[in-house]
């Protein structure tokens, strides 16, 4: 197929929900991502945050190929050695001592959604839910209830009961919320999809001793932030906190679709038998990819990826100089530069793709960048200097 009948194709027949960009990818190698054209691009995407491990990562790949000609999937009525390998092995670095296996962002949230209303139905209680203004927890109905996209409730209503907001990082507005009704808060440490907003210090340290002295559970929605994307494990080290709930997908099987709810003993033992399950949740071959994933973290990437996004904050901070750039944002490799209403984030996009840059737009005119855990110091050099030759000729205008 030709490009313009593969967007015919799309066109077509797919739902029509995906505004998406000119451009049709072949294959991935290393860091990079090639075209049907042949033209090359350093991807400072990864598939929102997913491939952690740019492509065709040698260990990766091989384990995956293998174990495909062994297992693929069996039903969760059967025990598998790969599942419980891997869950001792994710227990063990979180330091969380129940998971429960899904396959997507938005079903390790719905599952702790679940988690949250089984303990504190176990108690003969019903409680509500608080999340932030301008999160985003996935596209089903009730984490889409989570999710702070009025535009999209009012679509889909009428929603699950059981979930209010509070103003991003305004502790006195979260106080206000934080009312006897409310049995759990479920926030991402750094808002993605609005633009990688983070928490404040205080605001996450404030807010989670709060919540501690009433008895009130703390969840932290890591799909986007977990598996060392802001340089730690998980993204609530970085604040010196330690959550009852977290959940992962994205960069989990570094794309092999896969979620995962994690929670403490006293929490995560509160679903009773057949309360929640999963047909393709936790398979052979989703666990030996994730199985690798780990071991290539713990074995090394985390510390030299944690160094290489050090590297990539401090190459973006001269930036803010240019006066249409409003905030440069983030931590590790997790990066957003805002930009002033007057420069289009997309314009800008589409200016570093002619120059063999992907980037992605997310919420607020925010170019966000979220590359390979593998990224190394020269293709970041390269980005950089991109960028400025874009800001330079901008400035003229
Ligand atoms: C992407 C994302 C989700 C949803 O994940 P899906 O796999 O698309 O369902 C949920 N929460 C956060 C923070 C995300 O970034």
């Amino acid at each position: 197929m030709n490009f313009a009948k593969i967007k015919e194709a799309e066109a077509e027949h797919y739902m029509p929900v995906f505004a998406r960009d000119n451009l049709c990818i072949e294959r991935g190698e290393g860091n990079c991502l090639f075209d049907i054209n042949g033209n090359k691009y350093v991807d400072f995407v990864a598939g929102i945050a997913t491939n952690i491990l740019g492509y065709d990562h040698p260990v990766y790949t091989e384990t995956v190929c293998k174990q495909i000609h062994k297992l693929m999937h069996v039903s969760n009525h059967y025990y598998t050695e790969i599942q419980s390998r891997y869950i001792k092995k994710l227990a063990d670095a979180s330091g969380f001592k129940r998971i429960f296996l899904a396959n997507s962002g938005a079903e390790a949230n719905e599952c702790a959604f679940k988690l949250i209303r089984r303990f504190f139905r176990n108690r003969g209680e019903e409680k509500t839910i608080l999340t932030s203004e301008g999160a985003f927890h996935g596209r089903t109905l009730a984490t889409l209830t989570a999710t702070g996209n009025r535009g999209q409730h009012d679509v889909y209503s009428p929603l699950p009961s059981g979930f209010k907001s509070f103003k991003y990082n305004d502790f006195e507005d979260f106080k206000s919320k934080l009312t006897p009704d409310v049995g759990a808060v479920f926030l991402e440490t750094i808002q993605g999809e609005c633009g990688v907003r983070p928490f404040s210090n205080d605001f996450m340290i404030n807010a989670y001793a709060l919540c501690k002295s009433r008895g009130i559970l703390f969840a932290v929605d890591e799909v986007q932030t977990g598996m060392g994307r802001t340089g730690k494990l998980f993204s609530f080290e970085q604040y010196g906190i330690r959550p009852d709930i977290i959940t992962l997908a994205k960069a989990i099987a570094a794309g092999i679709p896969m979620g995962a709810c994690l929670a403490t003993e006293e929490v995560g033992t509160a679903f009773k038998l057949g309360d929640h399950g999963s047909t393709f949740g936790g398979n052979a071959l989703a666990c030996a990819a994730a199985d690798a994933v780990l071991d290539i973290l713990l074995g090394g990437l985390l510390d030299s990826s944690a160094e290489v996004g050090e590297y990539l904050g401090n190459k973006l901070a001269h930036l803010s100089k240019y006066n249409f750039i409003v905030d440069v944002r983030g931590m590790g490799l997790m990066r957003g530069i805002q930009l002033s209403d007057k420069i289009p984030a997309a314009v800008f996009e589409s200016k570093l793709r002619e120059r063999g840059y992907l980037v992605n737009v997310a919420g607020n005119n925010t170019i966000r960048l979220l590359p390979p855990l593998t990224i190394t110091v020269e293709e970041i050099d390269g980005l950089v200097a991109a960028i400025d030759e874009i800001c330079a000729a901008t400035c003229v205008m």
